[in-house]
């Protein structure tokens, strides 16, 4: 008994709403697109010499991710956007009888196993859901030209894709259900699968920016304290652009219908030169285009075929080199 009653001892359990746990999850899903948007604006600088960055974002933002959630986990015992939202992760000792046991910190196996389901499980999830559109796409594209195997292999990683998928929407939604109906402590099934709940955090104490001057001023400014003013700074810089972010996405949501509609249309641009040159031909083949492609980052117009094999393999624009992949080709109806 005495050791049950040692898990109680200052683990205060309040039940997060629903709406904080959809919204932290939301803010941590504008993570990655924020990450490749700032990455692909610096590249942007100079993309000659940067654009093979962008074949690895993915990695890159994995790294980041990592560390990220790394630090926010072994300081709060939470991610990044939990802490945000003032929450914590506790561990669910026993929840079978009517009065749960809790305990306060993470065992180190279960911070992992956090890390992992925070940072590496949205990655493959990524690749996965990359892989199935190429396999989409070249399906539609009509130019696979495997065996019978390989088409089946194909066929069952995208059917066993959307089967998987929807299970696992199911099992989400399932998961709220029996959460806002406090039948179930978990707010996911992944956190079930970990035996980790949400709850709030404390308030944490902190030294004010006096006490650090005051610090100054004796002579005891030390290294940590130093480190310690350091890793304030950049968390709450991004802690701040988390919250542009949110707002941003939330105003784009408010105005996007009222406020793109009485916008006056800016006036066309001028042509340049280079795009007077290909006028009616394609500036890869120089012949007249067959099934006419625009590349949206440029504006020029190419056969599909000869478009589609140069962003694959160099992801820029051919006459502007901007960073471009297949996402950005556009077919184009025009009567010949
Ligand atoms: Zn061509």
């Amino acid at each position: 008994m005495a050791e049950k009653g040692a898990y109680l001892t200052g683990t205060v359990y309040n039940r997060p709403t629903l709406f904080e746990i959809l919204a932290q999850k939301s803010l941590a899903s504008t993570l990655e697109p924020a990450f490749k948007k700032v990455l692909s604006f610096l590249v942007s600088f100079n993309p000659e010499r940067y654009r093979h960055v962008l074949q690895w974002e993915d990695e890159g933002y994995l790294l980041f991710n990592i560390l990220l959630q790394r630090y926010y986990l072994r300081k709060y015992s939470a991610s990044f956007s939990e802490t945000f939202y003032g929450l914590k992760r506790i561990v669910v000792v026993n929840s079978e009888t009517s009065q749960s046991e809790l305990k306060e910190k993470l065992s180190r196996k279960q911070k992992i196993l956090s890390l992992i389901s925070l940072a590496l499980l949205p990655y493959l999830k990524t690749k996965l859901a990359q892989l199935i559109l190429k396999y989409q796409f070249e399906e539609a594209d009509g130019c696979v030209t495997q065996g019978r195997l390989q088409r089946l292999f194909r066929k069952c990683v995208i059917r066993g894709h959307l089967i998987l998928f929807t299970l696992y929407k199911s099992l989400e939604i399932y998961s709220y259900i029996l959460y806002i109906s406090e039948e179930s402590m978990y707010p996911s099934s992944l956190l079930r699968l970990l035996r980790i709940t949400l709850t709030y955090s404390e308030p944490q104490s902190t030294q004010t920016i006096m006490d650090l001057l005051n610090k100054l001023k004796h002579n005891s400014f030390t290294f940590d304290d130093g480190w310690d003013m350091f890793q304030r700074t950049v968390t709450s810089c991004l802690e701040l652009g988390a919250f542009f972010l949110q707002f941003l996405s939330w105003w784009n949501q408010e105005n996007y219908m009222t406020d793109l509609m009485n916008l006056p249309s800016p006036p066309p641009p001028d042509v340049s030169k280079t795009a007077l040159r290909h006028k009616g031909t394609c500036p890869l083949c120089h012949m007249p285009q067959r099934i006419h492609t625009v590349l949206m980052v440029s504006g020029f117009v190419f056969c599909y075929q000869c478009i589609l094999s140069e962003v694959r393999e160099n992801k820029r624009c051919p006459v502007t080199h901007y960073p471009a992949t297949e996402d950005d080709l556009v077919r184009l109806y025009i009567d010949t």
